[in-house]
């Protein structure tokens, strides 16, 4: 059986463990069974491609003012109400097209930017691209940027990140509940990422978008300050960014005034705090 296989037929890739049926798919719509066998008809489909400045990630903290090569793809193993990415992050039949590892080498290549990011939509549900990919992009200089919800098992965590440069890290909240009743995900499975992502010197920066009456509880946002804090140095950045509304989630959006309060109590406890999401103001 394939790694990240097991069984007849379930992905180990994702806390959700899906058992896939024969000609179906698990949760993030890209992962199929078929004929008894893992079945990835979206390797290397490419659904996005765009030059972005680094700061878009956001990275604030590596290779500042620089421009990345960013590519994006189809599906998620998490299903967030308020998505803003969703037209492609819950369409696993989203357009674009197949490009190989060599291609998109050689595009990094042109740009006159030696480095990439995997981001979007959730990178890591394609690993297999992402590993070949990044690989070679290792062999010529390029640096991996990951962008993602860091949702995955230990085992292929260990892989991706030995090959990861950067990372910017969702922590969607820090609650279980919210996790695993309304985004389809795992809280300590997201901790464990962002702790062996730090631990194995990946530069980490953590991401937390803040959605009223959702995850904006002081109490809710002091855990991920502590948790972040914690870690130790090279002490993390965190941003907090703005919500809108957007897919199925309509509740007003995110108070600038409030984000601003959430940051200055969270520099009580870190050194790197930054806003995002309200123009470009950085308090
Ligand atoms: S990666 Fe996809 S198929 Fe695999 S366990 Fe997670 S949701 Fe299921
Ligand atoms: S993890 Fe990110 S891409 Fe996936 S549904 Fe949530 S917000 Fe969208």
């Amino acid at each position: 059986m394939p790694e990240f296989f097991s069984g007849s037929l379930r992905c180990d890739l994702c806390p959700r463990r899906c058992d896939i049926s024969e000609g179906k798919s698990g949760r993030c719509g890209v992962r199929q069974n078929r004929g008894g066998e893992p079945f990835l008809p979206r390797y290397g489909f490419i659904t996005a491609m765009a030059m972005d400045p680094i700061e878009k990630k956001p990275l604030y903290h590596f290779r500042p003012g620089s421009s990345i090569l960013s590519i994006g793809f189809s599906g998620c193993n998490l299903h967030c109400p308020f998505c803003q990415n969703w037209r492609i992050s819950q369409n696993s039949e989203a357009p674009g097209r197949v490009m190989n590892t060599d291609e998109i080498i050689n595009t990094v290549l042109g740009s006159g930017n030696l480095q990439i990011a995997y981001t979007y939509s959730e990178p890591l549900i394609h690993i297999e691209f992402l590993l070949d990919c990044m690989k070679k992009a290792r062999e010529a200089g390029i640096a991996n940027v990951l962008v993602t919800n860091g949702c995955i098992n230990t085992e292929a965590a260990e892989k991706i990140l030995a090959l990861t440069d950067a990372a910017n890290i969702d922590l969607k909240c820090f609650s279980e509940k919210t996790y695993a009743e309304i985004l389809g995900g795992n809280l300590q499975t997201v901790l464990d990422f962002i702790r062996l992502a730090h631990k194995t010197k990946v530069h980490v920066e953590v991401t937390t978008l803040v959605v009223p009456g959702l995850n904006d509880s002081e109490a809710e946002l002091d855990g991920c300050a502590d948790f972040i804090a914690g870690l130790g140095p090279p002490e993390i950045p965190w941003h907090l960014t703005a919500y809108h509304p957007d897919y199925r989630w309509k509740a007003p959006p995110t108070d600038p005034a409030a984000l601003m309060d959430a940051a200055h109590r969270a520099r009580q406890k870190l050194k790197y705090v930054y806003t995002g999401n309200i123009g470009l103001t950085r308090f």
